[in-house]
């Protein structure tokens, strides 16, 4: 809101007879506010399209639309909803207040105007608008804020997949829908191959573009059910919600398969990867998805001792 020293408030009044308005407009210009003035809700409107008042001043009744009417349309629209309307009222017309109040006015000034009145209720308007926005724009901020506390907890921020612990959270949940209704899911664990290697030849910051490389392969293989974790390091984990273990392996070899295609251009060189692949099924009597995870892990150790680039199932 413009209301510091170097930016005016801005009111707009609206009233149909002319003496009233540019009345109020020399009155509120000496006050140091900017004054758009209409004649008619009409004339309203298509100011208020090209500039939104911080305040409206407006009498309660005009010929064709109302003021009732004109604060109705405002109030719907979100984009006009938090400008205050001050109705301008002769005193016999207070009985219509209710339906102003109703319809959305912050308050009212009878006719003929008693000036310090006036500016004061303009004053406390203002003010309340200003700190309603600053308090708008605080939480926001704070809304921002805790999405990307939130981002932080949750998401690994090299691959912008769910990290270890929102893995298992997920992972978790899932294995108490199974332990409730008797579905299986299976769990995939997955490991680049010789990965210090990448490193040690081009470096770290190379070898995290292989990770993210290596992430959006994977991630073209799997449906929007599955959950995809960074356990840590250059390991991973995916769980595929009911899906058996013949479907477990067709996804996995899929992956291997893709990733063992894709190379990475670096530097004049093509980096080629890997991967090893453990696989387990989710058993009934599984407590833990600890438990799963670590057939997983046996399987993928199974994977590297037997040359690696290969997918394994826990036979378990
Ligand atoms: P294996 O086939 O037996 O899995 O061999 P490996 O070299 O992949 O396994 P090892 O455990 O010996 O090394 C893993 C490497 O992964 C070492 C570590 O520096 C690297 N690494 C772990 N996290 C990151 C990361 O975030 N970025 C990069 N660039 N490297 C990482
Ligand atoms: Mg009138
Ligand atoms: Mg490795």
């Amino acid at each position: 809101m413009k209301s510091s020293s170097d930016q005016k408030a801005v009111i707009l009044v609206v009233d149909d007879l002319q003496e009233n308005l540019y009345f109020l407009e020399e009155l509120l210009k000496i006050e140091q506010y900017k004054v758009l003035c209409a004649f008619n809700g009409e004339e309203a409107f298509s100011m208020i399209e090209k500039e939104i008042p911080d305040l409206i001043l407006m009498d309660l009744f005009m010929p064709k639309i109302t003021g009732i009417e004109v604060c109705k349309i405002l109030k719907s629209n979100p984009k006009f909803l938090e400008i205050p309307i001050i109705f301008l009222t002769a005193s016999h017309e207070t009985s219509h207040l209710i339906q102003a109040f109703d319809a959305g006015a912050a308050d009212y000034i009878t006719k003929p105007f008693n000036l310090p009145e006036l500016f004061a209720r303009v004053r406390t308007h203002l003010e309340l608008k200003m700190t309603r926005d600053q308090l708008k724009e605080a939480l926001e901020e704070q809304q921002k804020l805790t999405q990307k506390l939130e981002k932080l907890a949750t998401i690994d921020s090299l691959t912008e997949i769910a990290n270890r612990r929102y893995f298992l959270d997920l992972a978790n949940k899932e294995l108490q829908r199974s332990q409730r209704y008797g579905q299986e899911f299976s769990l995939l664990m997955l490991d680049l191959d010789y990965f210090k290697t990448v490193n040690d030849s081009y470096g770290h910051s190379i070898g995290d573009q292989v990770l993210k490389k290596m992430t959006e392969t994977t991630i073209h293989c799997l449906r929007n059910v599955d959950i995809f974790g960074r356990l840590g390091g250059e390991e991973f984990a995916i769980l595929l919600p009911e899906t058996c273990t013949n479907q477990a392996q067709y996804v996995a070899e899929r992956i291997r398969q893709n990733i063992e295609q894709i190379s990475v251009y670096i530097q004049d060189f093509f980096v080629k990867i890997t991967v090893s692949i453990g696989i387990s099924i989710y058993h009934q009597g599984d407590e833990k998805i600890e438990d799963i995870l670590k057939r997983a892990d046996r399987a993928l150790y199974q994977a590297k001792a037997q040359g690696r680039n290969r997918v394994i199932i826990d036979k378990d």
